[in-house]
């Protein structure tokens, strides 16, 4: 398949009053066009710094990029022109949000909001603008479409709104959709249907697809390759098959272990002990290495190096190797 975006040795500061905080040390990933790509983490890992600057959002300042690539398709996006990165979002890449009511606007229908960006973008008629934006809410199955395109955001229950976004997100039709924790706020069974939807979007329009979420869980079914994130860097890249089976990473053991299981009905769920490090000063050593409890001595000495697994799977953990021998 076409490689769409690579993301190359980034790194991003946030320079605050209170020092400088390195939130992105070095993030590698890659996205093929009809693939689903789970960036997983908890809060504060970097998982949507780098989503921001890979669609040009980033707030700067105080976010300053110190280094790396990203390429879409070959280009190299962080030299492009303002007006041709305009250009990128919505045509090439388009970003959903956990909280679709911030990305709608209340004041106008939805249906406004989608034609708006045809009329604006592709020159379309208002007429035309509004039959394609009934389309969309047809394509993200939202029941009644002609009717409900007339209707305002807080008119939507937030699994509907949730699609709402989506179509708007695939109004220009890019080539890379980019979803932030989109089902956080939603019930689980409707959590299972954005995931479905999104799946089934990605399949049919062959787009790449990066789903950033906390919860390892929710990515099971759809994910076809997995990168875990640590304060700001890739600790695990792995295919997802492998990744479950066997986690190459005790970060990510940990996160494995706090997914609810229906087997363990009852059961306190493990959770990851401590909180992520503050990124103004970052653990030495492995900065996992205060919560770990495979931690040794070297672990707070030696900055673990990306250690090769095979099948393209890559850990960096000291002891990678052995936690793979052992199961
Ligand atoms: Fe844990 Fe050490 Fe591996 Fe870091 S390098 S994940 S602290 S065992
Ligand atoms: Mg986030």
């Amino acid at each position: 398949a076409e490689r769409l975006l690579e993301v190359e040795d980034l790194h991003v500061e946030f320079r605050t009053r209170d020092g400088v905080a390195k939130v992105l040390n070095g993030v590698n990933y890659h996205v093929d066009a009809g693939e689903t790509l789970a960036v997983l983490g908890e809060s504060g890992s970097g998982k949507s710094v780098t989503a921001q600057t890979i669609m040009g959002i980033l707030d700067m300042p105080p976010g300053v990029i110190t280094g790396g690539s990203i390429r879409y398709r070959g280009e190299d996006v962080l030299a492009a022109s303002d007006r041709r990165r305009r250009e990128l979002r919505g045509e090439s890449m388009a970003m959903i949000f956990q909280d679709a009511l911030s990305a709608l606007n209340p004041v106008y229908t939805v249906g406004f909001q989608i034609a708006e960006q045809l009329r604006m973008r592709r020159g379309m008629s208002r007429k035309e603008a509004m039959k394609q934006a009934v389309d969309l809410l047809e394509q993200v199955k939202i029941p009644n479409a002609k009717q409900r395109v007339k209707e305002y955001p807080h008119q939507f229950s937030g699994g509907m709104r949730q699609r709402a976004m989506i179509a708007m997100s695939l109004a220009l039709d890019p080539d890379l959709l980019i979803a932030d924790e989109p089902t956080t706020a939603l019930d689980v069974t409707v959590q299972a249907q954005i995931m479905d939807l999104l799946d089934e979007l990605r399949r049919e329009r062959g787009m790449g697809l990066i789903l950033i979420t906390h919860d390892l869980g929710v990515v099971a079914e759809v994910a076809d390759r997995i990168v875990v994130m640590y304060a700001g860097r890739i600790v695990e890249s792995s295919d997802a098959y492998s990744l479950y089976k066997q986690p190459g990473h005790p970060y990510t053991e940990g996160l494995m272990r706090s997914i609810p299981r229906l087997d363990l009905k009852g059961q306190e769920l493990e959770t990851i002990k401590g909180l992520p490090p503050n990124l103004l000063k970052v653990p030495s050593g492995c900065p996992f290495h205060p919560r770990c409890p495979r931690a040794e001595e070297r672990c707070s000495a030696e900055v673990p190096a990306h250690h090769n697994l095979g099948l393209g799977r890559t850990s960096a953990c000291h002891f990678a190797e052995e936690l793979m021998s052992r199961g």
